[in-house]
């Protein structure tokens, strides 16, 4: 097949070729017994068949303020609803997930009505959203999705069956008895033994993306027995990525979060009063109108905008 440059440059430096490196086969038992220790210690059992779930917005939310993650805890988000800019991402996320699987036979306008309907057979907020679209607003959505997957296509090569390319995985781990669940879908794995493990984005790089890849590395190594060779963010705007080669450093890290959080949501099940710790995340927190800690300058400004990744 011929490449283009940019896709010579992704299947290089990112997809890499050759043999992945070595790992050692006790790692996800040995990183099971710990993480079990770790919450044992911390106090966190399965109790009343009550699971802590955890996921890469719970961790994030933790970190930001203990009010918000108590708020997701508790489930008490209003039913999610679309923005032109998640729609559209959920929208190319299953164009991408067609793409692969269709192997690049249809052009880019035909999956992304393909995955428009798909998503307003099984997306109850997509179905909602969409119903509210004139049609030129419609062709406007699928033409975005559409114009981002010729960008995903410009940056990866062709995948082809043998590299076992899965969109949209979902991996859930149980661990301390059930007491803690573990769960998430990376966008795109590649790769039959070791994998290439990466998120897609529209927006501009934050924080929390490497933490997001550490987790999903830790999600795999525990539900697959194997490592990710390699995590990244990769932004489709820019054609550029975060990428993290993935050590014991690497599912370290995530293991320290996964405790910490679990830890924190069975003190604050326990009573634990949470610290409000006020900022930009504030805008998606279904707290915010009864919140002290919401400045109301912040409350003016705030206006519901997602990144699409
Ligand atoms: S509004 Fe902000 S400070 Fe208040 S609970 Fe939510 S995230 Fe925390």
């Amino acid at each position: 097949v011929d490449l283009t440059p940019g896709q010579r440059r992704t299947l290089r430096d990112l997809i890499g070729r050759g043999r992945a490196p070595p790992f050692d086969p006790s790692l996800a038992d040995r990183t099971r017994e710990r993480l079990d220790e770790a919450l044992a210690d911390a106090g966190v059992v399965a109790a009343d068949g009550t699971s802590v779930w955890l996921g890469k917005r719970p961790l994030t939310a933790g970190e930001r303020c203990q009010a918000l993650f108590r708020a997701i805890q508790m489930r008490e988000r209003p039913e999610f609803e679309h923005s032109t800019p998640t729609a559209a991402g959920a929208l190319l996320h299953k164009a991408i997930e067609l793409d692969i699987g269709t192997e690049r036979e249809a052009d880019c306008r035909s999956i992304c009505c393909g995955a428009a309907d798909r998503l307003r057979a099984a997306d109850r907020a997509f179905r909602r959203y969409w119903s509210d679209l004139d049609r030129f607003e419609a062709a406007e959505l699928v033409a975005e999705a559409g114009r981002r997957l010729g960008l995903f296509r410009d940056s990866f090569p062709p995948l082809p069956r043998a590299w076992s390319p899965q969109a949209e995985l979902r991996v859930r781990v149980r661990l301390a008895g059930g007491g803690v669940v573990l769960s998430g879908a990376p966008d795109l794995v590649i790769g039959r033994s070791r994998r290439l493990v990466v998120d897609f984005k529209s927006g501009r790089a934050l924080p929390e993306h490497p933490e997001d890849m550490r987790f999903y590395a830790l999600l795999l190594l525990l539900r697959t027995g194997v490592p990710p060779y390699r995590v990244a963010t990769f932004f489709l705007d820019s054609g550029e990525w975060q990428a993290e080669d993935v050590t014991d450093r690497t599912i370290e890290r995530a293991m320290d979060r996964v405790v910490e959080a679990a830890a924190l949501a069975c003190r604050l099940s326990r009573g634990l009063e949470p610290t409000l710790s006020p900022g930009g995340h504030c805008r998606w927190c279904p707290r915010r109108s009864d919140c002290p800690a919401v400045d109301s300058s912040l409350e003016m400004r705030s206006r519901p905008r997602r990144s699409a990744g």
